[in-house]
């Protein structure tokens, strides 16, 4: 049923294409008459003009061809992480894999094949499907500001899926929300020969908090990281200012204001140790804390609507099929936060971020007549 052939040279077309975040405009040129040969109406919106981008995301409306069947969306990310320049893909069998020195970009254009490839089915064998929305949004990578800047009223669709997930025949239903931590330590300047005791560290009391704090792995469901630390000027001056930046992810919401509080506390307990009086005057070491939500969490029990498609797609199939949780996020967090149902499919990028990526064509077939197998179902219901 799917056009093997037409998968693979797709993908080493698209692949090759450099689209890092913020210069997806030469692979949406590509792609918006390949939608077009769809029969799609293509909209870009004004994405990228908001966020310094060069294109913004691309939406096209292929018309339904069964009356009653409900709309779908199926979104995919143009955007890759680097090194991006000059990728050049290498088959070997049903394996493609890059050539050692770049990322392949499986993530996420294996996802925009497997969606192209489906609909192209469905319209040359004349399948009956509803309206169907692709979306292919831009800057994914770099903190999901494409999906943020995308206005979701301008869907007709309630509910879809992403494909950018790693494996097959997986549904992610259940992903953290985040929040992005921010903590500015004030200390106090002075000489670190002549009068340190007229000082307040704050790299000391930015250790303090950290070696107290909890990170890495809370719980089956809960992360924390301190990815980012700078500050301080020179060997001979006690520092009076350092930046701490961090995250927190949580399926739970409790625990994630739990967590998001406890490193706020350690910050200011360990402020609150360091005081000096220097001329008379008291000064105590000082937090600014700034905590923002990265994203919501996405948590789909598998019998919502379109977990149930999607489970009814594979047993068409004779797959066997899961539903499974992530630590990760992604586009379809963020339009679960803005009340759409959207989980995100496996469509078999591997090995991602990194210079050893590859993806088996197999996959990427397999996730195409998923996808054909949902429309079909979607149709009937
Ligand atoms: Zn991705």
């Amino acid at each position: 049923m799917i056009n093997r052939q037409r998968v693979v040279s797709e993908f080493m077309e698209l692949v090759q294409i450099s689209s890092p975040s913020r210069r997806e405009a030469p692979v949406a040129q590509r792609l918006i008459p390949a939608l077009e040969a769809l029969g799609a109406h293509v909209e870009v919106d004004d994405a990228g003009a908001r966020i310094g981008g060069d294109t913004g995301n691309v939406l096209a409306r292929i018309p339904g061809t069964a009356p009653s069947a409900p709309p779908l969306l199926l979104c995919a990310h143009m955007d890759t992480v680097v090194p991006c320049q000059n990728i050049r893909p290498v088959a070997q069998g049903d394996v493609i894999k890059t050539d050692g020195t770049t990322i392949l970009g499986g993530d996420d254009k294996a996802g925009i094949v497997a969606i192209l490839e489906s609909v192209r089915v469905a319209r040359e064998r004349r399948l009956p499907h509803g309206p169907v929305e692709i979306l292919f949004t831009i800057c994914e990578e770099n903190g999901l500001l494409g999906a943020k800047n995308f206005d979701v009223t301008r869907l007709a669709a309630r509910r879809g899926l992403v494909l950018d997930c790693d494996g097959v025949n997986e549904l992610i239903t259940r992903a953290p929300a985040a929040n992005h931590v921010n903590f500015v330590v004030h200390g106090l300047e002075a000489h670190a020969g002549v009068c340190p005791e007229q000082g307040i560290s704050a790299i000391k009391v930015a250790a303090e908090a950290i070696a107290r704090m909890r990170l890495g792995r809370i719980d089956d469901e809960t992360t924390a990281n301190l990815g980012m630390i700078e500050g301080g000027l020179a060997t001979n001056i006690v520092p009076n200012r350092v930046t701490v930046k961090g995250e927190t992810r949580s399926r739970s919401l409790a625990k994630l204001d739990e967590q998001t509080e406890h490193m706020q506390r350690c910050f200011d307990e360990a402020a609150a140790r360091h005081r000096v009086i220097v001329e008379g005057r008291e000064h105590t070491a000082r937090i600014e804390a700034r905590v923002a939500r990265g994203y919501e969490r996405l948590d789909l029990g598998d019998d919502t609507p379109i977990v149930r498609l999607m489970t009814r797609a594979a047993e068409r199939l004779r797959r066997t099929f899961r539903t499974r949780a992530t630590g990760g996020g992604c586009d379809a967090n963020v339009f679960a936060g803005r009340g759409l149902e959207v989980a995100n499919l496996g469509c078999g990028m591997r090995a991602i971020h990194t210079v050893s990526e590859w993806v088996d064509v197999n996959d990427i077939v397999a996730t195409a007549e998923l996808l054909v197998a949902l429309l079909q179902v979607n149709a009937e219901n």
